[in-house]
């Protein structure tokens, strides 16, 4: 049997031994530390250097407490892309609020802005009350339309939730991924761009936002000399030993994203001419995904093989694939 090819494997740059070694002589092997704010500093300076980020113990953990700190509770609505990995929607469950799943549009895969404005409308005059944030997904890397997801938002004063957790380095209209919503989650698990072994970060606006978050992911513990906790707290902070991974993966991000996009460019070239298949492109100049993972269609009729039959076929000989997400109202 030839060598195995996984869809999206960790890879190590070579620096992250060095930053796990200094955790451990200088004994810094908790969840604080001088990784997590170097890694912190590194991804904000990544980002934009006016924003703010928290790192975290995974992606997840980062919509969960974006939805904490909007004050999302039983009873409120939370609009999400239908199209998506489960962990988009499982946070608002855990506050007990009931996700509305609004399909995509075909230019991105991603949540259509006139299916958007559609649902608000409905919510609003269905329940008389506007859903309480709005969880848009650069789906494999792809940008969603901010613009038109922000304008839609700021019309109803809706906060936004971005999840890029697939979207490391993928840019729209010039503005990296990660950069647009009220918060931003990031992931580092270990089939992302690049990896902390699990991990995740949420990006803020404000200093006192970020601040919130790290009060809330390290068990909302009072300001008192005894321990008093007034509100629910999480331990979600990440350690000190995945950040000195983090930090070193940092390094290679750049290296990382040409790969993809290379990879991607790859099966454009190779699928050319073969009639049945189309590979998910970016729209237009204004996108640049990171192509985190290269996605086609096959139209049956043409190719004469479904896509599971493909997947099987590929398994056999050892390669993995894996059909698009299951979308989430079904
Ligand atoms: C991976 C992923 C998450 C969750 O991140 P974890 O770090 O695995 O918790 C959330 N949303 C999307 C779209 C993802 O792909």
């Amino acid at each position: 049997m030839s060598k195995p090819i996984y869809l999206s494997l960790a890879c190590m740059g070579g620096e992250e031994q060095k930053y796990i070694q200094e955790a451990f002589d200088t004994n810094w092997v908790v969840p604080l530390g001088p990784n997590v704010s170097a890694f912190e500093e590194s991804l904000s300076n990544y980002l934009n250097s006016n924003l703010y980020t928290v790192a975290l113990s995974s992606g997840t953990a980062a919509l969960h407490l974006a939805l904490v700190q909007l004050g999302i509770k039983n009873e409120d609505e939370v609009i999400c892309q239908s199209f998506t990995f489960a962990a988009s929607t499982n946070p608002i469950m855990y506050q007990h609020a009931t996700p509305v799943f609004v399909d995509s549009e075909e230019d991105t895969w991603n949540i259509s802005p006139t299916f958007l404005k559609q649902a608000i409308k409905d919510r609003i005059s269905k329940t008389g009350k506007t859903p309480k944030a709005i969880i848009p997904v650069h789906l494999y890397g792809m940008p969603a339309k901010m613009k038109e997801i922000i304008q839609i938002a700021a019309e109803y004063n809706i906060p936004i939730i971005e999840d890029a957790a697939e979207a490391l380095g993928s840019v729209y209209k010039e503005q990296k991924c990660g950069t647009f919503g009220t918060f931003a989650a990031l992931s580092f698990n270990g089939n992302k761009i690049i990896t902390t072994s699990g991990g995740g970060a949420l990006v803020c606006q404000t200093k006192e936002q970020a601040q919130k978050i790290i009060f809330y992911a390290t068990q909302a513990r009072d300001p008192a000399p005894y321990y008093q906790h007034s509100q629910i707290g999480y331990n979600y902070r990440m350690s000190n030993i995945c950040a000195g991974i983090g930090r070193g993966q940092m390094l290679v991000l750049d290296k990382f994203i040409a790969r993809r996009r290379a990879i991607h460019a790859y099966y454009t070239e190779y699928f050319k001419n073969i009639e049945g298949i189309t590979v998910k492109q970016n729209p237009s100049p204004d996108y640049n995904s990171n192509f985190w993972l290269t996605c086609i269609l096959i139209d049956p009729e043409k190719t004469g093989f479904t896509p599971e039959d493909a997947r099987i076929f590929l398994e056999s000989k050892n390669i993995e694939t894996r059909p698009l997400w299951k979308p989430m109202h079904l």
